[in-house]
């Protein structure tokens, strides 16, 4: 018996910020599987910030969404139908065909992970890719050493949150994350283990910045770029590192961004500023997600997450996360 549900599609490739003339939820059927498939009925959406860079249409490390199809994306979901060995019906599985209600897809692109001790949306934050990010990022690209102070932007986001953590296991001696507003900034404090922060809406980040961390800062994890990044170099002290992991700040930009004004205080300085993609790091995969369960069940990291319920609202919500609606993970509940 084919399955009927809903499948969001871009339906016009945004100029600057988006906006839900962009988007179409349409109804699907998704046929039987045929041998080697299941049919997943998703659970949890991921929506993610890369995601805006897909509806240029622009080459880049992933590619570009269709016009009139349904976008794709994390998600997780209960098979509902298989027609393969060790993917029965009833299994919990991750899988790339997010952005609709049922997914057809080979057995063997999906996973199935064991949601009975955790929720199964920690498998698109805590558990997931983004998660792995943090801990690649603070472990191989910018390592952070016993001692260091650490500063994170974006800090109160699912990457920043986890990055938060990840860099006090490693021994970081001070954390300092920033994000938008006074009641993230508490939280950061209060609820997420970071020994300082920054709101950057009041203005005069490297001002900010000196006053959070006065000795000046070995590492920065990037994620927002601009502003951040600029007031990152003016703090970093001789051969600190930055892991450039995202610039969200210049995701709907329509003109190409400025950069950094001090770039060469690197030079003096001996910096290094190194861009990465988590996809190259899934050899911490394993590592990261033995110590993260672990993490989780002492409670050092916490599994935050945002929730909007429904297909039909995945779009606000993935408008939502470029405006900062949501702490840690923004996801999409759609069983
Ligand atoms: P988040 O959960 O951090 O959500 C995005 C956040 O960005 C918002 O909540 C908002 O928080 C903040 N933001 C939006 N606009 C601005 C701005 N102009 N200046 C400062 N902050 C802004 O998303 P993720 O944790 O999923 O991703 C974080 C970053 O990491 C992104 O840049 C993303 O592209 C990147 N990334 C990179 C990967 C890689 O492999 N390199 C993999 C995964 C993510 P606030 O309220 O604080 O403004």
């Amino acid at each position: 018996m084919p399955f009927t549900g809903k499948e969001v599609h871009l339906v016009a490739r945004p100029v600057g910020e988006p906006t839900t003339d962009d988007f179409a939820v349409r109804e699907a059927t998704v046929p039987d599987p045929g041998p080697g498939q299941v049919v997943v009925r998703n659970d949890w959406i991921s929506v993610d910030p890369y995601m805006r860079g897909r509806m240029n249409d622009v080459k880049s490390y992933v590619p570009p969404f269709r016009l009139d199809r349904p976008m794709d994306g994390g998600a997780v979901g209960t098979v509902v139908a298989s027609q393969a060995d060790g993917v029965p019906a009833g299994a919990v599985v991750v899988h790339g065909l997010g952005w609709r209600d049922y997914a057809l897809l080979p057995a063997d692109s999906v996973r199935v992970v064991d949601a009975s001790d955790v929720p199964a949306s920690a498998y698109l934050g805590v558990l997931g890719m983004t998660g792995l990010t943090a801990y690649a990022g603070l472990t191989e690209v910018a390592p952070v050493r016993e001692g260091d102070a650490v500063f994170i932007s974006g800090a109160a986001g699912a990457v920043g949150l986890v990055a938060g953590t990840v860099a006090k296991k490693l021994g970081a001696a001070r954390v300092i994350g920033s994000a938008g507003g006074p009641a993230k900034v508490a939280k950061l404090v209060e609820d997420f283990g970071y020994d300082a922060a920054i709101d950057y809406r009041a203005g005069d980040l490297p001002g900010q910045l000196a006053a959070a961390a006065p000795e000046g800062i070995d590492v920065y994890f990037d994620n927002v770029g601009g502003d951040h990044l600029q007031a990152a170099i003016g703090a970093l002290r001789t051969h600190g590192r930055v892991a450039l992991c995202g610039a969200i700040a210049q995701y709907n930009a329509t003109e190409p961004a400025p950069g950094p004004n001090n770039l060469a205080l690197a030079i003096g300085k001996r910096l290094t500023l190194r861009g990465f993609i988590v996809g190259d790091h899934q050899h911490l995969a394993g590592e990261y997600a033995s110590k993260a369960a672990e993490w989780l069940r002492d409670g050092s990291l916490v599994a935050e997450q945002t929730e909007v319920v429904g297909i039909d609202n995945a779009v606000e919500a993935f408008l939502g996360l470029l405006r900062g609606a949501n702490t840690g993970k923004m996801v999409v509940r759609v069983g």
